[in-house]
């Protein structure tokens, strides 16, 4: 498959979505990298983004809260080019009543290939990254040839 370019910039659109039992692990992680997060763009889930600007003291676009639709609002964003980036530390101890949205967000970032951590050592890697200053190309499956499949076969 060819592949196609998107260009991310210096400030990049992070997701942050973390589980119940994960908030406060988010939180700290969000705390100790103030500084460097403050210098881009941030979007959450409902409940994590309140936690992070009331108690990390960030500025973040809340979405829905994950359960009533925000992990698929994420999802949606990253196909629609407006995050590029995912932070998201789901429970692998806990069934969530949207286990489906949390897999499809998963899957989508891949689809997309978006960074995503989702444990704090990957996002440790990830922030401390020089790439976070820089432009990045990120390079893309095109999927022109599948979305024309159909083009020259007869309807059955
Ligand atoms: P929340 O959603 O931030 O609204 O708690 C997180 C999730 O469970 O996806």
């Amino acid at each position: 498959m060819d592949h196609v370019c998107k260009k991310m910039k210096p400030k990049k659109r992070i997701a942050l979505v973390a589980h119940d039992h994960k908030k406060e692990d988010l939180l700290e992680w969000a705390r100790y990298n103030r500084l460097l997060l403050a210098q881009h763009e941030l979007y959450a889930s409902g409940t994590t983004g309140r936690l992070i600007e009331d108690l990390v003291g960030l500025r973040v676009h809340k979405l829905q809260s994950g359960p009533l639709g925000g992990d698929q609002q994420i999802g949606a964003k990253i196909t629609d080019g407006e995050i590029e980036f995912l932070i998201f530390f789901w429970d692998p101890l806990e069934p969530q009543p949207h286990d489906p949205d949390v897999k499809a967000l998963l899957r989508i970032a891949v689809v997309w290939n978006v960074p995503a951590a989702c444990n704090r050592a990957t996002a440790d890697f990830l922030i401390s990254s020089p790439l976070m200053r820089e432009e990045y190309e990120r390079m893309l499956p095109d999927y022109e040839s599948y979305l024309t499949r159909m083009e020259h076969q007869p309807l059955a």
